[in-house]
Order: structure tokens, then sequence, then C-alpha cells
């Protein structure tokens, strides 16, 4: 299976991408994790890369695809999340013959409250929620000990960058996938829980 995971900002695509890999050791392929780790390298690349990302404005198209097509070419099976993000990236994979596109429909009322109380490891590995997902040691990753940051691109400003670039290009994404017939909408407005259950579903993999 050739999975998208779509949505806002927030609205959990890297839990259920996390969760499908943790249950079914499928191949998930965050965009923007990738793009964090080529900052974090902090390459010429890597620092061109973080000034779209600080501000919440996307990466060129050409290069997430190409970066994108790299690590999936010789997997059959795996899960895209927060790719792709607009129609051209969309068109630019139609060779890669897309199973299914969850989509993640949640107001954004309740993802700017997610996106401005979520916390990140310095690792950057593993996310928390300063009311929902706190962590055992206030400021501390129960993981690895970790200091816990907050990412740029989620602070207040950028997160508003963010929605503007949601709306305007990566939501005509949904209505390209729509037309395709292979996309399917779920409430992400819900639990973690219930939201998995409801992927399961779609994917027929309770
Ligand atoms: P995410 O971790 O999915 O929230 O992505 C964080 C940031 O990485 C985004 O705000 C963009 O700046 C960048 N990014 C992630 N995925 C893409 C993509 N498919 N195309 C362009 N930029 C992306």
């Amino acid at each position: 299976m050739k999975l998208i995971v779509l949505g806002a900002p927030g609205s959990g695509k890297g839990t259920v991408a996390e969760q499908l890999h943790q249950e079914f050791k499928l191949f998930s392929l965050s965009a923007g994790e990738l793009l964090r780790e080529e900052v974090a390298k902090n390459t010429t690349l890597g620092k061109e890369i973080k000034k779209y990302m600080e501000k919440g404005n996307l990466v060129p198209d050409t290069f997430v695809t190409e970066m994108v097509k790299l690590e999936v070419k010789t997997k059959k099976e795996y899960i895209l999340d927060g790719f792709p993000r607009s129609v051209e990236q969309a068109k630019a994979i139609a060779d890669l013959k897309i199973t299914k596109v969850i989509y993640l429909d949640v107001p954004e009322k309740i993802v700017i409250e997610r996106l401005s109380g979520r916390r990140i490891c310095k690792a950057g590995k593993h996310t928390y929620h300063l009311k929902y997902l706190p962590p055992k040691k206030k400021g501390i990753c129960d993981k690895d000990k970790t200091r816990l940051i907050q990412r740029k691109d989620d602070y207040p400003k950028a997160i508003r960058e963010r929605f503007k670039v949601y709306h305007h290009i990566t939501q005509p994404v949904i209505h390209f996938y729509q037309r395709k017939k292979i996309l399917q909408r779920v409430d992400a407005s819900q639990s973690p829980e219930k939201v998995y259950a409801a992927v399961k579903k779609i994917l027929r993999m309770k």
C-alpha cells in the first residue's frame, strides 16, 4: 500500500503515520522531518531550507519532490506524511501510483491550540503538549532526557503563515485526490485513539 496522510498543520498526520509504522511496520516518511534533518546538518542547503521553514513557508517543490522520491525509490509500500503539499507536488508523483489518501479534517481553532502547546525534544524525535501530553518532568523528554523546546514554526506568527499557505496551496491537493476518487476523510477532532481506529477501518487493517 502507498498511502498519503493529508491535513492542516497540527491535524495529527505524524501521529497516525507513527501508529501505522509501529503496528504494521510500514515505512513512514515525514517530509518535514527529512527537511529538519537537513537543517540540523547546517549545510548551505540546510541554511537555505531553514529560512523557509522558520517563516512557515513551503520549501520549493522541486527540491522536496526529488528528496521524497529518492527516499521511496526502492520501497514497495509506504506512508507519506506531509507530502504532497501542493498540486504541483501531487502531479510530480503521479508515477508512484498512490493507493489511498487519508484526509485528517479538523477545525482550525483546535489545531491552533494543539500547535501552540506543542513541544519537541532537542533530539527532535518526541513530541509533547503542555496541556494534553505533558512530560513526567517539566521541560525534559521522558525518553531521551533532552530539553524540550518549541519549534520556531510553532510560534504564533509562523502558525498564521502556515495556515495561509495551507489554505492557498495545500487545500487544492484535497480536491485533486477527491477527483481521483482515492481520498477518504477522517474526523480528526476526535481523540488520537478514535482517529487511528477510523484510519484502520478505512484501510481494512483492523
Ligand atoms: P511538518 O513537520 O509537516 O509540520 O512540516 C514543517 C515544515 O516543513 C513546513 O511548514 C514546511 O516549511 C516544510 N515542509 C514540510 N513538508 C513540505 C512539503 N511537502 N513541501 C514543502 N515544504 C514542506
